[in-house]
């Protein structure tokens, strides 16, 4: 992809408005205004910083909403030092191509990938806006809730591993955001902080008899907030290192289960000693936390290990691998043991109702086994292995075990991510959908990209396939429909679950940002932008929301 490229298009572009102009006898301040707009958000993205700089100075005297006529000559004079800009561009067209190409060439690696999540629960625009790109800045992935029912949903989905809570918020109190969740956050060991204005002693004792590990007081000063954080983050670190039982469910952890399974390895390469591993995965959870609650399916989950800690054997190793996965190591079994261990807690599972206020219902979940062979003696391996049989568990019909053995055909499919671009400016649209049509992070994924130029045509067409996964990029500002309108549009009608939206938006007004975040926005571009950014920020959404994949 070459910045050139998108440079003369730029260009021509211009020209071409421009040219459309002068055979009117005056233009709206409005018009102009929103060519510059959707100028200046272009500029800054494909390496013409001078000229966005220019842009920025002629649109502050201009007003969004006045349509005062502008006549030729009161307009190319106000344009002129952009139109010289413009010009010296197409001839020259110098500007060296933006580290943007780089990254579609060579796909985005995974470090990029494995980010820590913040989460912020907030809605003061300023400190969204600012604490967002402060965070980004410094590598880690940022996401906002600007309500508390969204914010208790993200701390479930996502798994943030750090957390600020603003007291005061639309839906409900910071407060009570902390009392639902602190148990679950010194369990697992996510800091909290409480982030507010209102530093009274009152709200600090409160913070601090709630268990918010800290209380900030805003406004922020950047060099601390991001110390702290680092700080707080090293500190969870250094402490899940040192435990191996998982606080919820009382049954072993990930780190214990990566340290036996070493040691396993390890006595088979030496004795010849079996055994074999099998990744557990809850049945549709998801629906269980939708109908019930996140309450109810933390103690779903709690029931389930009881079940399967009557079933097995005292010497077989039974470990949370995270969420509603977990790993059984059973030293000596081989397959055909195992399966019959699946069958023994399904049958169990199948007589113990889970009982909620009102009703009852039963937990089903699916299996991959794994036997150790001499080909198969790294534990990395043996996980991805079993989680392809998982895999095909799932995809056969739930509720099963799979056992994994070569010649099967076990191909985990990639899971199909529908791109969509909707910016009625073609050099952004045109921009993205090169980086993303050529882009492959990994097997794990494959992408379509499909790209409109305005909200109408895009919600008019047949974009949308039920169950599908789509990540859209949406310009805020189009004509006639504009970003937020088609935002709304979008929630009203289809399954929240399958569908990111994030918002492009050149606005640097905060309550644009908070105004997408509100409509159900998931995240924000602000243009101009990187697309090597805006890319990795994307794959790391999709990574979160869409597939929380076992073997990472
Ligand atoms: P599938 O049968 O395909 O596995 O469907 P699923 O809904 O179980 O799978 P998915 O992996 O999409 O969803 C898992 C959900 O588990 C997502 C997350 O909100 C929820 N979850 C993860 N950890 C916890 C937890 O500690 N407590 C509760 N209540 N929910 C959790
Ligand atoms: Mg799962
Ligand atoms: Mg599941």
């Amino acid at each position: 992809m070459q910045t050139d490229k998108y440079q003369k298009m730029f260009f021509e572009r211009t020209d071409k408005t421009l040219n459309k102009w002068l055979m009117k006898d005056y233009v709206t301040e409005n018009e102009l205004y929103l060519l510059l707009h959707t100028l200046k958000g272009t500029a800054g993205s494909i390496g013409l910083e001078e000229i966005a700089g220019v842009i920025e100075e002629k649109l502050f005297v201009l007003s969004e909403d006045s349509y005062k006529p502008w006549p030729r000559a009161k307009w190319e004079f106000f344009l002129d030092p952009l139109i010289r800009l413009c010009e010296v561009g197409v001839i020259a067209n110098q500007v060296p191509a933006a580290e943007t190409s780089r990254a579609a060439e060579q796909g985005i690696g995974p470090h990029d990938l494995d980010k820590e999540f913040i989460l912020l629960i907030d809605d003061d625009k300023e400190f969204i806006t600012y604490t967002k790109d402060l965070l980004e800045k410094q590598g880690y992935s940022v996401m906002v809730a600007t309500s508390g029912a969204k914010g208790l949903s993200l701390i479930y989905d996502i798994q943030p591993s750090f957390i600020c809570i603003d007291i005061h918020l639309p839906d409900m109190n910071g407060f009570n955001i902390l009392e639902g969740i602190f148990k679950k956050a010194t369990k697992t060991f996510i800091p909290i902080a409480i982030v507010s204005a209102d530093a009274s002693i009152e709200n600090r004792v409160r913070s601090y008899n709630l268990r918010a590990l800290d209380f900030i007081a805003k406004p922020i000063n950047a060099d601390i907030f991001v110390a702290y954080i680092e700080n707080r983050l090293s500190y969870k670190k250094e402490i899940e290192k040192l435990v191996l039982i998982d606080e919820l469910t009382k049954v072993y952890n990930r780190k214990y289960m990566k340290e036996h399974l070493n040691l396993l390895i390890k006595k088979y390469v030496r004795q010849s000693y079996v055994f074999s591993l099998v990744i557990l995965d809850l049945d549709l959870f998801k629906n269980i936390n939708d109908t019930y609650g996140h309450l109810i399916g933390d103690e779903v989950l709690k029931m389930f290990c009881d079940t399967v800690n009557e079933v097995k054997r005292e010497e077989d190793i039974f470990c949370r691998y995270g969420g509603e996965e977990f790993v059984l190591l059973l030293p000596g079994s081989e397959e055909e043991a195992a399966q019959l261990l699946m069958d023994r807690i399904r049958q169990k599972l199948s007589v113990t109702p889970f009982f909620t206020e009102k009703e009852s219902f039963n937990v089903t979940f699916s299996a991959g086994i794994i036997s150790i062979n001499e080909d198969i003696t790294h534990p990395q391996k043996m996980l991805e292995l079993a989680d392809q049989a998982l895999y095909i568990a799932k995809e056969t019909g739930r509720n099963r075990a799979v056992t994994y053995h070569t010649g099967l055909e076990m191909k985990k499919c990639p899971l199909d991510i529908t791109i969509v671009i909707v910016d009625d400016d073609h050099v952004i649209r045109s921009m993205l959908k090169n980086f993303f049509v050529h882009w492959k992070p990994s097997e794990a994924y494959r992408m379509n990209v499909i790209d409109f130029e305005d909200g109408i045509s895009f919600l008019s067409s047949d974009w949308y396939k039920p169950n599908g996964k789509y990540m859209i990029l949406l310009d805020g500002m189009m004509p006639e429909m504009d970003g937020f309108e088609v935002l709304k549009e979008i929630r009203s009608k289809y399954n929240h679950k399958d569908i990111l939206v994030s918002m492009l938006t050149a606005r640097t007004g905060e309550e644009h940002v908070i105004k997408a975040l509100d409509n159900g926005a998931d995240d924000y571009i602000v243009k101009p932008f990187d697309t090597r950014e805006v890319s990795a920020r994307i794959i790391g959404l999709i990574k979160r929301v869409f597939t929380q994949k076992l073997t990472k």
